[in-house]
C-alpha cells in the first residue's frame, strides 16, 4: 500500500526509548509485520547489539554473517545484509554483538553519526521498493541511537505502562531536539505507544491519563495490552500476527499499523 503522495523513498521510523524492556523490539517486530500484512514493503533494521529482533524473527546466529555493522561501515553489499523473513514483504538486517563496539571503533570516522542515514539512502536500496523502514534501537542514547535519529523521518516511542514511565521521556525528547538542531531538522515524533497495558491495573490507567494529558495527540489511540501470546511469539521465531493472528496482541499491533498509516496519509494529503 504505497502512498502516491509521499516523497520518493521509504519512510524511516526509529523505534526508540533509552529504557530497556519497554517494548521497543516487540513493537518493531510486530508493527513491521502488521504493516507487511497491510501490503506495505517493510525493512526492519536491528540496531541493538543484543540482536533480539533478529532472534525473534528466527535469524539464527550462524546466518548472521553480514549484519547491521556491515551496513553501517559499507563492508558488505546491501543484498548480503538484507535478509528475507517468513513474510513476503518484510525484510530484516540482523545484528550481532559486534555492534556493541561500534561506538569506539567508529570514533575516528568523521561521518560516524551519518552512517545509517547514508546506508539507507544508497541507490541499491531502491530495488526493494520499500514503504517503511523501522529501526529497532538499543536501550541507550548512544551513537547508534543518534544514527537512527539522524537517519529517520520520525521517532516512535514505546512507553511501558508502569511507574516512572514518563520520567525518562524528557531526556529522550531532549535528544530529539538536539538532533533536530544539529543534523536532522525534519525529525518528527511519530507517536508514543503505550505498551504492556493492563486495563485492570490502576497504575496503567494513571500512566495513560498522564501521557494523554501531557503529550496529547502524540499518544496513539491504540494501546498494546499485556498479552502472553506477544511474549511467546519470539520463541517460535514469529511475529504475534503469525503466531496467533486473533490474539489481543495481534489485534492491537494491527490497529497500531492502521492508525500509523492513516496518520501518514493525512499528513501527506
Ligand atoms: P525492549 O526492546 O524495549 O528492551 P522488549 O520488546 O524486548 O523491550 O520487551 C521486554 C519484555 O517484555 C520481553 O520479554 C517481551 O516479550 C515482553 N513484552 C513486550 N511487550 C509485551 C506485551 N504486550 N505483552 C507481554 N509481554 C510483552
Ligand atoms: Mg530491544
Amino acid at each position: 500500500m504505497s502512498d502516491p503522495t509521499r516523497p520518493k523513498g521509504p519512510k524511516i521510523i526509529a523505534v526508540a526509548n533509552q529504557k530497556g524492556g519497554v517494548g521497543k523490539t516487540t513493537t518493531a517486530i510486530n508493527l513491521a509485520a502488521a504493516l507487511a500484512e497491510q501490503k506495505c514493503r517493510v525493512l526492519l533494521v536491528d540496531l541493538d547489539p543484543q540482536g533480539n529482533a533478529s532472534t525473534g524473527l528466527g535469524i539464527d546466529a550462524e546466518d548472521r554473517e553480514h549484519t547491521t555493522y556491515d551496513l553501517l561501515t559499507g563492508e558488505a553489499e546491501l543484498e548480503d545484509v538484507v535478509q528475507a523473513t517468513e513474510m513476503e514483504t518484510m525484510w530484516i538486517v540482523p545484528a550481532t554483538v559486534d555492534l556493541s563496539s561500534a561506538d569506539i571503533e567508529l570514533m575516528t570516522n568523521e561521518k560516524r553519526s551519518f552512517l545509517l542515514h547514508d546506508a539507507l539512502r544508497q541507490p541499491a536500496m531502491d530495488g526493494y521498493e520499500l514503504d517503511y523502514i523501522l529501526v529497532d534501537c538499543p536501550p541507550s542514547l548512544n551513537l547508534l541511537t543518534v544514527n537512527a535519529m539522524i537517519a529517520a523521518h520520525s521517532v516512535l516511542i514505546p512507553l511501558q505502562s508502569e511507574f516512572f514511565a514518563l520520567e525518562g521521556l524528557s531526556q529522550l525528547m531532549l535528544t530529539v531536539r538536539e538532533v533536530r538542531q544539529t543534523a536532522n531538522s525534519g525529525l518528527r515524533i511519530e507517536g508514543i505507544v503505550l505498551t504492556m497495558f493492563d486495563a485492570r491495573n490502576n497504575l496503567s490507567q494513571q500512566v495513560e491519563q498522564d501521557a494523554r494529558d501531557n503529550l496529547g495527540e502524540l499518544v496513539f489511540e491504540t494501546k498494546i495490552p499485556r498479552n502472553v501470546r506477544v511474549s511467546e511469539a519470539p520463541s517460535y521465531a514469529q511475529s504475534v500476527l503469525e503466531y496467533d493472528p486473533t490474539s489481543k496482541g495481534a489485534e492491537a499491533y494491527r490497529s497500531l499499523a492502521k492508525e500509523l498509516l492513516a496518520k501518514n496519509y493525512k499528513v501527506a494529503a
